[in-house]
C-alpha cells in the first residue's frame, strides 16, 4: 500500500466517517476509510436509537453503525481496518502511519470521534448500558416516570440534567464541589429546576445494583469521606468528553475544548486538504445525525479540492 496514493482517506468509522465515504465513494473518489479495532464508535454501547430519523420504530446502535458501513462499501468504499499511529501533515500527499503501513492520502478526513470520560470504577462498568450512560438524549427516554443521577458539574451536567427532567420525576446532579463549572445562565437554569436537587461536595464510590440493573449508587463526601446511598434507577455520567486528537501530534489546530478547529460553516482545518467532521469536531451538539452531517460536508468539500487540483 505504501505508494497507493488515495484521493481521499477517512479516518474514524462512526457516522461521521461511513457518511462521509458514502458521499466520497458517490463522487467517484474512491475513498479508504481506516477504522480501528472497534469501529461503530460510541454507537456500539448504545442500545436503541430513537431519534436517528428514518427509523420510526427505532434501531439499536450497532445496527445503525452495521448498515451505515454496508452502505458505504456498496457504493465503492474500502476499509481497512487498523490503528492510525500517526499523520504526517506537513505536504500533499498526507502520509497516514498505521500499525501496518502507511497510507498517502491527498485529502484526509478525520471523523476519530470522542470518548465520554468514565469514573473507572468497575460497578460502572458492571452496569454499563443497565442504568449506566453518558449520553441523555440517546438514553434518556428510558426513564420516564423515575429518578436518576447525573454525575459532573459542566456545561454538559447541567444540559443532561434538565433535559432528563423531561423524563424523569427526579434528578440528583452529583457534583465533587459546591460550585458549578457550567456557564451562569446554564447552571441559573439548573439550580431553578425544581425537580434537580443538587448533591454538593460528593464523589460515586459504588454504584449499586441487582440483576435488573442500577438500583442506587453511594457516594463518598469529599468534605468528610462518609458515604450515603441514594436509590436511584439510572446514572449518568458527565464529566467531560475527549476528543481522539492524540495521533495528531499537534499538527492540527484546537480549540479551547480540545476539538479540531474548523472554519466557520465548514470541516476545513487548520491544514489545507484536512477536514474534521463529527465529535472530533463537535462539542456542542454530539449527535450521530448531526456527525453524518458533517461528514457529509467533509467529502463534498474535500472533492471540490481534487476537482480544484485537477
Ligand atoms: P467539563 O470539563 O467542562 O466539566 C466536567 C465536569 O465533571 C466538571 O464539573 C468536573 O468537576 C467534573 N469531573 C471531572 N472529572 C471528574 C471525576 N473523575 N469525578 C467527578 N467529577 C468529575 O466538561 P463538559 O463536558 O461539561 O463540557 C466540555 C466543554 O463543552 C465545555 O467547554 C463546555 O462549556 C462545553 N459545552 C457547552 C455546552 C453548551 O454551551 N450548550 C453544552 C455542553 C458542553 P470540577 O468542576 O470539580 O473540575
Amino acid at each position: 500500500m505504501a505508494n497507493d496514493v488515495r484521493n481521499v482517506v477517512i479516518i474514524g468509522g462512526g457516522p461521521a466517517g461511513y457518511t462521509a465515504a458514502i458521499y466520497a465513494a458517490r463522487a467517484a473518489a474512491s475513498p479508504l476509510l481506516i477504522e480501528g479495532f472497534e469501529p461503530g464508535g460510541q454507537l456500539m454501547t448504545t442500545t436503541e436509537i430513537e431519534n436517528f430519523p428514518g427509523f420510526e420504530e427505532s434501531i439499536a446502535g450497532p445496527e445503525l453503525m452495521n448498515r451505515m458501513k454496508a452502505q458505504a462499501g456498496r457504493v465503492g468504499t474500502e476499509f481497512l481496518t487498523d490503528a492510525v499511529e500517526s499523520v504526517d501533515l506537513s505536504n500533499r500527499p498526507f502520509r497516514v502511519k498505521t500499525n501496518t503501513g502507511e497510507v498517502l492520502a491527498k485529502t484526509l478526513i478525520i471523523a476519530t470521534g470522542a470518548k465520554a470520560k468514565w469514573l473507572g470504577i468497575e460497578s460502572e462498568q458492571k452496569f454499563m448500558g443497565r442504568g449506566v450512560s453518558a449520553c441523555a438524549t440517546c438514553d434518556g427516554f428510558f426513564y420516564r416516570g423515575k429518578e436518576v443521577a447525573v454525575v459532573g458539574g459542566g456545561d454538559t451536567a447541567c444540559e443532561e440534567a434538565i433535559y432528563l427532567t423531561n423524563h424523569a420525576t427526579k434528578v440528583y446532579l452529583v457534583h465533587r464541589r459546591d460550585e458549578l463549572r457550567a456557564s451562569k445562565i446554564m447552571a441559573d437554569r439548573l439550580l431553578a429546576n425544581p425537580k434537580i436537587e443538587p448533591v454538593w461536595y460528593s464523589m460515586v464510590d459504588e454504584i449499586l445494583g441487582d440483576d435488573s440493573g442500577v438500583t442506587g449508587v453511594r457516594l463518598k463526601s469529599t468534605k468528610d469521606g462518609s458515604t450515603k446511598d441514594l436509590a436511584i434507577d439510572g446514572i449518568f455520567m458527565a464529566i467531560g468528553h475527549q476528543p481522539m486528537v492524540d495521533f495528531l501530534g499537534g499538527q492540527l489546530e484546537l480549540t479551547a475544548t480540545g476539538n479540531i478547529k474548523t472554519a466557520p460553516d465548514s470541516t476545513k482545518t487548520s491544514v489545507k486538504g484536512v477536514f474534521a467532521a463529527g465529535d472530533v469536531q463537535d462539542s456542542v451538539y454530539r449527535q450521530a445525525v448531526t456527525a453524518a452531517g458533517t461528514g457529509c460536508m467533509a467529502a463534498i468539500e474535500a472533492t471540490r479540492l481534487l476537482e480544484e487540483d485537477e
